[in-house]
């Protein structure tokens, strides 16, 4: 019996949450006294993850697995479950990977907890924590299958080293092609990623027109940071979609979320309520993010931000 990990990669590379996922999954084996095997598809290369605990890496190429297709990875998913005995398997959280988990899910006969946030509190009854309510509450869900499937939620666990020397085996999956494929794409403006931003910069309908969206940028730039919007301003067109936050949008589960002109509604709210600490740029006093806030300036962000870009340069 072993517990599988799956170690999402984009273009052949790891982002920090497959690093998480592959944290979780060791400490999940040692709880379970048995070890973990990671799979990859598509990954350029695999070394990484010894650092994390990996002991053993099964590595999955085929050429047509490199565009996306939720069905073909859960049918690749499920050999390699089987071929290795597992009867827990580890999943992250990214779009990709919630589409291939109830397929994975069905394939296995096993249940599947999503948004888990901390390691099983117990593992007779199989019990996890979970993120319920759109991030405001938690559950803890007992898994009564023989198989089950735990979905990680980001930033929830964290990264561990753990370096050992793990070895890498090919595996040869039989891929019955299945239709309908879609292109990986991880789009955002700048070079973050909203899901894998450690900082993400934000601005609302306060900034008044796409045209002040320069020093949002310039910030983000700054400290490395994604950029997001509030629901007005990508329906208004000022930003793209994808960077829309909140309970309609994509959720933010970043170290520091820094609002800029965004009032706080409980729809923008219900998206960073998992972020670690919150700062808040706001003319209103009585604008509700304040109340969600860690640090708040009540200011103008147009005399603001540009001092704030200043001071980081300077640093
Ligand atoms: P506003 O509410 O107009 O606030 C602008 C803020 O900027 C104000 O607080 C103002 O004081 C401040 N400001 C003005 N000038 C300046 C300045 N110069 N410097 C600094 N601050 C300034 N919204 C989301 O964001 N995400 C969602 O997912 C979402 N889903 C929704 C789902 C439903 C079903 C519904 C009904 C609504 C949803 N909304 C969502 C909309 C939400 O209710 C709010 O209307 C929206 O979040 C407000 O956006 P905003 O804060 O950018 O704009």
């Amino acid at each position: 019996m072993s517990v599988l990990v799956f170690a999402d990669s984009t273009e052949g590379k790891f982002k920090k949450s497959a690093f998480e996922v592959v944290s979780y999954g060791k400490k999940v084996a040692e709880q379970l006294g048995s070890n973990v095997v990671v799979v990859t598809i598509d990954a350029n290369s695999t070394e990484e993850l010894y650092t994390y605990g990996a002991e053993k890496v099964v590595s999955v190429k085929n050429d047509s697995l490199s565009i996306f297709n939720a069905k073909e990875y859960a049918s690749v998913l499920k050999q390699v479950a089987d071929a290795e005995g597992s009867s827990v398997i580890v999943l992250g959280s990214s779009i990709d990977v919630l589409h291939v988990a109830p397929l994975l899910a069905v394939a296995l006969d096993a249940g599947y907890a999503s948004n888990v946030v901390a390691l099983p509190s117990s593992t007779s009854p199989f019990t996890v924590k979970r993120k319920a309510f759109s991030n405001k509450g938690f559950s803890n869900t007992v898994i009564s299958t023989d198989k089950k499937i735990i979905g990680v939620a980001k930033n929830s666990y964290g990264v561990h080293e753990n370096a050992v020397s793990g070895t890498t085996e090919t595996f040869e999956a039989s891929i019955a092609e299945s239709g309908v494929k879609s292109e990986k794409i991880d789009k955002v403006t700048g070079q973050v990623t909203i899901a894998d931003a450690e900082i993400v910069v934000s601005a609302g309908r306060g900034l008044k027109g796409p045209e002040n969206w320069g020093m949002i940028e310039e910030l983000a730039d700054v400290l490395g940071a994604a950029t997001a919007c509030s629901k007005p301003v990508s329906d208004l067109g000022w930003r793209p979609h994808g960077e829309h936050v909140g309970q309609t949008g994509k959720p933010v589960a970043s170290n520091l979320y820094i609002a800029i002109g965004i009032s706080g509604a409980i729809q923008h709210l219900a998206g960073i309520n998992a972020s670690k600490v919150k700062v808040v740029i706001n003319t209103d006093p009585e604008a509700p993010f304040f109340k969600a806030a860690d640090y708040g300036i009540v200011g103008d962000a147009f005399e603001v931000v540009p001092k704030l870009i200043e001071k980081l340069k300077a640093f």
